[in-house]
C-alpha cells in the first residue's frame, strides 16, 4: 500500500459496535479495533453549542457531562462521519472519523 492509502485506512471505519454501556468499538481498515468512551466522545462535541464556531474555544463545561452519558442513537451520516442521540439530550454534533481516530489513538495511548 502506497503511504496515502495507509492514511486513508486509518481514519475508514469498517464496523461499529457498543462495548457495554459506556464505550464505542471501532474497527479501522488498517487492521486496530479501538475502543472510545462515549464521554470523550461527548466531550470533544465540535457543533456551534459546544464550540466557538470562529475561534475554536470550547464552550462546554466538562463539569455538565456526566460520567455516565450515554448514547441512545449513534448513526452514520454519509460515509464520513457519525451523529450521536445523547442522553443529555444532546443530538447537533457531527464526529467525523478523523476525530474519532483521533480521539481513540489518544486514550490508547493515555492507556485507558
Ligand atoms: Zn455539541
Amino acid at each position: 500500500m502506497t503511504a496515502r492509502s495507509d492514511a486513508q485506512a486509518r481514519v475508514t471505519a469498517v464496523g461499529i459496535h457498543r462495548v457495554g454501556d459506556a464505550a464505542l468499538g471501532i474497527n479501522w481498515a488498517d487492521g486496530v479495533t479501538s475502543e472510545i468512551p462515549l464521554r470523550e466522545i461527548r466531550l470533544a462535541c465540535g457543533c456551534a453549542v459546544c464550540r466557538d464556531e470562529l475561534t475554536g474555544a470550547p464552550l462546554l463545561d466538562p463539569e455538565s457531562i456526566p460520567g455516565n452519558i450515554g448514547a441512545y442513537r449513534i448513526a452514520p451520516v454519509g460515509n464520513y462521519a457519525l451523529t450521536f442521540d445523547w442522553s443529555d439530550s444532546h443530538s447537533t454534533g457531527i464526529f467525523p472519523w478523523e476525530m474519532l481516530r483521533a480521539l481513540a489513538d489518544r486514550s490508547a495511548s493515555e492507556g485507558r
